[in-house]
């Protein structure tokens, strides 16, 4: 299983701002002062040693994360991120190649849907893509989304072949060798979270989800799902102050949180995601370190382990 990030943000499209561009750069060269960067491969060479967060961006684009299993291509969410993968698929293997695209949609807020209309493959008639969600209503809010009055270009003058398919709410589903579980999250609307499970490895996607009851009684539902998982994202949008008092009822969470769901039920790696547009990366690396800090203090012996969810963050499991 491959899982590959191409999308991290919550809620808006965030690019950087001049001041945290010029910050970066600032960094940048302060620590070439002393290094050999005369060639272009020196420079080269020079960037890939610098630590992840100084040589590039966690990324603007709202969530889109890809999994390939069983030759099979899983896409979940299409926030702003989407418009990327669309550009790489073709660039990796052409517009004349059939292709199955199964989209998992966690709910329809915008930024989880922004970027369909972008998406190029949708526009080519080789493109099959399958929409799967427990929304027995998607198809109807995917068109209301290109509306005229919204974007230029209706849902049904995109060439491709679409299908929709139902999931249970909470239940479990087959395609040819890979499983995937849903279960129902707490956020304004509803939204859902995604198990894959295929060659006995597991993914979780679950974001845009709120734990405001941490009683084991009510976390349990989660903490079962979630049971042994390799690698999940988890809505880490605020700080814990922010989750439980500040913004109660927004329908997201925090880190801290994650980590206690995530020890409880075993989990390997846990990928804060959906990061909150008003962060820059100072200040999640920051929350990253906090988390980290709260792991090793309340959870020195379990093998959890923290990421921060960046664009073009690959796992292969
Ligand atoms: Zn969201
Ligand atoms: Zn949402």
């Amino acid at each position: 299983m491959k899982i590959r990030f191409w999308g991290v943000r919550g809620s808006l499209p965030t690019p950087p701002s001049s001041a945290h561009v010029k910050q970066k750069y600032m960094d940048l060269l302060r620590r070439a002062k002393d290094a050999d960067i005369s060639t272009p491969e020196k420079r080269e060479q020079f960037i890939e040693t610098l630590p992840v967060f100084r040589r590039r961006f966690i990324g603007g684009n709202t969530s889109c994360v890809q999994v390939n299993a069983k030759e099979k291509l899983l896409v979940f969410d299409m926030g702003s991120g989407l418009k990327r993968l669309g550009n790489y698929l073709l660039e990796s293997a052409g517009d004349e190649k059939e292709r199955e695209v199964h989209i998992f949609i966690s709910h329809t807020h915008w930024d989880h849907i922004m970027g369909f209309p972008f998406f190029t493959p949708a526009y080519l008639p080789n493109t099959h893509i399958i929409f799967h969600s427990p929304f027995t209503d998607l198809e109807e809010r995917l068109r209301a989304q290109q509306d005229f009055r919204f974007f230029p270009v209706d849902f049904d003058d995109m060439a491709s072949t679409k299908e929709f398919h139902t999931l249970p709410a909470e239940g479990e589903y087959t395609m040819d060798g890979v499983t995937i579980r849903t279960i129902e999250q707490h956020h304004p609307g509803a939204s859902y979270g995604y198990r894959i499970e295929a060659d006995e490895k597991s993914f979780i996607y679950s974001t845009d989800s709120e734990y405001k009851d941490l009683s084991r009684e009510n976390t349990q539902k989660f903490t079962n799902f979630f049971q042994d998982a390799d690698v999940m994202t988890f809505d880490s949008q605020y700080t814990l102050l922010e989750a439980v008092h500040h913004k109660k009822d927004w329908g997201h969470s925090s880190a801290i949180i994650g980590i206690d769901l995530c020890a409880e039920a075993n989990v390997n790696k846990m990928v804060l995601f959906h990061h909150e547009p008003e962060n820059d990366d100072n200040t999640i690396q920051s929350l990253l370190e906090e988390a980290r800090q709260y792991k090793s203090i309340n959870y020195p012996d379990t093998p959890l382990t923290l990421a921060i969810g960046y664009e073009g963050l690959e796992i292969e499991l």
